[in-house]
């Protein structure tokens, strides 16, 4: 995906140029992986811009750099009014939203007490996965790569470090033709997308792999699991084995930048009537009405500009 740079940038307390946000080759983050992230997007609402879930998105920051002992040098009301400036300052409405912490200079070793900087990068996203698969769905394959064992690197940390799994599983399933590609844990069974979380309907239950399979626990999916029980759709979460991938009556991922794009096919075989199903549509409809006034914001999940 090409990517249009805006102009302004949050980084280190302060507002400046795209191109003056720079840090040192020898940066811890850039050699150990050493950085914690978020992804938030900015929707267009009746009452103006709205950031979906920041502070949600904020706290998951904070949880991550907790798991890796890494002290942020900023507060979370810091961090979110960071993340309203730079859409502000770059005149964005519709936006994807991206703070980060890393460790930079100073120090050497694995355990080294690096400083830690911040940066909150924002600019214009349209669908993650391609034009008009919000639409028609995508195709998608299981990967030749597992997700990482839960008792090597905690997938319950959005780190920088947990997306070299993630670039072997998305890159293998394009080389190969696929829109995206989805992993199986080390147990063998179903974890999630490369970037992605999962779910599998069956006669009208939503069914989504469960924390212990390797997968972050995405804000998507956790917004999906309370609109859906709102609206008396019954939710499990439980542990699948692959083939239920093909069984299923209908299959969609979900996530920030995904938003919640159907799959319409896995492996070659066709998922239910190969196009998106009533439910993946019902689901789309109550998460996109969040931000067309259609479904009530009853959590206060729309955070004003
Ligand atoms: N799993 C992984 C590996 C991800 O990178 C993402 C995107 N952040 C998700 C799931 C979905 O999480 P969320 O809905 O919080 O964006």
């Amino acid at each position: 995906m090409s990517m249009q740079y805006p102009e302004w940038i949050w980084h280190n307390g302060a507002i400046k140029p795209w191109a003056d946000a720079t840090t040192h080759v020898m940066a811890h983050a850039l050699h150990y992986g050493s950085s914690v992230f978020e992804g938030i997007r900015c929707y267009e609402t009746p009452n103006g811009p709205a950031i979906f879930r920041l502070t949600d998105h904020n706290k998951r920051l904070y949880a991550s750099a907790k798991i890796y002992d890494m002290e942020l040098p900023y507060g979370l009301d810091v961090v979110n009014a960071a993340c309203r400036e730079v859409i502000r300052k770059n005149n964005l409405r519709k936006a994807y939203l991206r703070p980060f912490a890393y460790r930079g200079l100073g120090g050497f070793g694995l355990s080294a007490d690096t400083p830690v900087e911040m940066s909150v990068a924002s600019w214009f996203m349209g669908p993650y996965l391609g034009e008009g698969v919000l639409e028609t769905g995508i195709d998608a394959c299981v990967s030749s790569w597992q997700r990482f064992a839960p008792n090597t690197i905690p997938a319950g940390a959005k780190a920088g470090g947990n997306y070299l799994s993630g670039q072997l599983i998305a890159r293998e399933a394009r080389r190969l033709g696929f829109g995206e590609g989805i992993a199986l844990a080390s147990t063998g069974l179903l974890s999630e997308g490369a970037g992605e979380n999962l779910f599998l309907v069956f006669e009208g239950a939503l069914h989504t792999t469960p924390v212990s399979a390797a997968l972050l626990n995405g804000i998507t999916r956790n917004t999906i699991i309370r609109l859906a029980r709102d609206a008396g759709i019954e939710v499990v979460e439980r542990d699948l084995p692959r083939e239920y991938l093909y069984l299923c009556d209908e299959l969609f991922m979900c996530g920030t930048a995904a938003e919640i794009t159907p799959i319409r096919s896995v492996d070659g075989r066709q998922v239910g009537a190969g196009k998106p199903g009533p439910l993946t549509r019902r689901i789309q409809e109550l998460f996109f009405g969040l931000f067309d006034g259609s479904t009530p914001d009853k959590y206060g999940w729309l955070e004003a500009l």
